[in-house]
């Protein structure tokens, strides 16, 4: 209910995940994300300081009931401060749980230090096995980089170790068995994400996007079995992958998001904030609720958390991209934080 301590919303979810947008700004271009020149750069200025990161986060899990953080952008390991602040959100009590989603490069080097700083787990985006499609769809010759930091972070125990993959019609399409062997053998668990709307460029079609029903067609060979382990929250429905173990000896698993073609919105727990401190209730909301205003205001913890309860309380039922009326939002991925 509104003004309880939770992020409830008015179809009875409750936010207890919190994305965290880093920066805004990547070291790749990967071509559902932004154009190969970039974009126009959040201004230093509008950034949230690590002090002030560190704030909103202590907030929402003291008062507001979060449970869980996940550091994203743009590309979170670019910012200076991440290691301090993962530091800062690990000593918060409750402590939650902490976790970044990243495009490895890097990795192999902070894997370690962030594992120190209270790091409980990564997940990274790779596409391809192939280095020349890798530099073709995120413009950067760095696929040797990602295997490195997807190497560091196993040897790190940053586990179990995800991959993100996004397929695209006629580009990498034809990569989801290779890219699953690849995980298997390497003890890593690959989810596939549908593209969705979020592309700077708005080039995103849906005739062109490469729905979860196809890629579990294409990995029929490996004979996928249900998953008896109940979804919850998360937004992949998983598959057991017989004959195949994970690092921990568990049965390895395959993980599809279909946030378009099957979406989860009815479960969702997330709650987002922007790099420069705006909360966001949905990936695909319009609006924001800003909170570096206020932070810079000298408003107190309870009017910050009063106002974040407010923006939790507006959340849509649903993305509603199937809908006519769809709007895709003016902000793109890069600068929500996926
Ligand atoms: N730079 C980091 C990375 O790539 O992992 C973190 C930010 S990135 C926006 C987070 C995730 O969103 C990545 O797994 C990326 O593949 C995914 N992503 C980006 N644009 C997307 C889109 N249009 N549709 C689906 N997933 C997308
Ligand atoms: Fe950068 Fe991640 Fe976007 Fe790729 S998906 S351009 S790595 S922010």
């Amino acid at each position: 209910m509104r003004g309880s301590g939770l992020l409830a919303d008015r179809f009875g979810r409750v936010a207890t995940d919190l994305r965290v947008s880093l920066t805004d700004r990547c070291n790749l271009r990967c071509t559902y994300c932004m154009p190969e020149e970039g974009l126009a750069w959040m201004p230093r200025e509008q950034q949230l300081s690590d002090e002030e990161v560190g704030r909103l986060i202590r907030i929402a899990v003291e008062r507001l009931g979060v449970t869980e953080v996940r550091f994203t952008g743009g590309e979170p390991l670019i910012r200076r401060g991440l290691v301090g602040i993962v530091a800062a959100a690990a000593a918060l009590r409750p402590r939650p749980k902490l976790s970044i989603t990243t495009n490895g490069i890097g990795l192999e080097r902070l894997a370690g230090p962030l594992r120190d700083a209270g790091l409980g787990r990564v997940n990274v985006s790779l596409d391809t096995l192939s280095p020349a499609r890798f530099e073709q769809l995120t413009h950067r010759d760095r696929h040797a980089d990602v295997l490195k930091g997807l190497a560091g972070a196993a040897a790190a125990g940053l586990t179990p170790v995800k991959i993100n993959t996004v397929l695209m019609r006629g580009i990498n399409d034809d990569e989801a068995p290779g890219l699953l062997r690849f995980a298997l053998d390497h003890g890593y668990q690959l989810r596939f994400i549908e593209q969705m709307p979020l592309d700077a460029q708005h080039r995103w079609e849906r005739r062109e996007m490469v729905t979860a029903a196809a890629i579990l067609e294409a990995l029929e060979p490996f004979g996928l079995q249900a998953d008896p382990v109940s979804r919850g929250t998360a937004p992949a429905e998983t598959w057991l992958v017989p004959g195949y173990l994970d690092a921990a000896g568990n049965p390895a698993r395959v993980g599809v998001i279909g946030s378009v073609t099957r979406p989860f919105c009815g479960d969702c727990d997330r709650t987002r904030l922007t790099a420069d401190g705006q909360v966001r209730n949905c990936l695909f909301a319009t609006g924001e609720t800003d909170l570096r205003g206020l932070v810079r205001g000298n408003a107190s913890d309870d009017e910050i958390a009063d106002a974040w309860r407010a923006a939790m309380w507006g959340k849509r039922a649903g993305h509603g991209i199937d809908d006519p009326s769809f709007l895709q939002p003016s902000r793109p991925m890069s600068a929500i934080g996926g």
